[in-house]
């Protein structure tokens, strides 16, 4: 990775894990605990409790996300961001601007 990359990954990085950090604030404010009284009807109630299932898993990834994003904040400050953990090929520069929390390469990440 050349020095003009990793300074354009530090950005998206950086952006990522703002941007994360967001969806996590606004996650936890959709999945605080559901009142139990009459402030929802019996219908809502239970769509209520369906939100909140899908939003606590979303959070629970996001909150995996920022981790993995700021282990790669790590890696990048250290050199070794972009090199697949399993196999230590190179992470293609596409694949690490889509997903740049990953630490497995293409072929890698297949397997897992
Ligand atoms: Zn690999």
């Amino acid at each position: 990775m050349t020095e003009q990359e990793q300074q354009e990954m530090k950005k998206i990085l950086d952006e990522k894990i703002e941007q994360t950090k967001e969806e996590i604030k606004q996650l936890e404010e959709l999945t605080k605990p559901i009142k139990p009284d009459n402030a929802y009807g019996r219908l809502s109630r239970m769509d209520a409790i369906n939100n909140k299932t899908i939003n606590d898993a979303a959070l629970r990834e996001q909150k995996s996300r920022i981790q993995k994003l700021e282990r790669a904040q790590k890696k990048l400050d250290d050199g070794k961001y972009g090199i697949c953990i399993k196999c230590g090929d190179e992470i293609p520069l596409g694949r690490l601007k889509f997903m740049p929390w990953t630490a497995h390469c293409v072929k890698c990440a297949q397997k897992s």
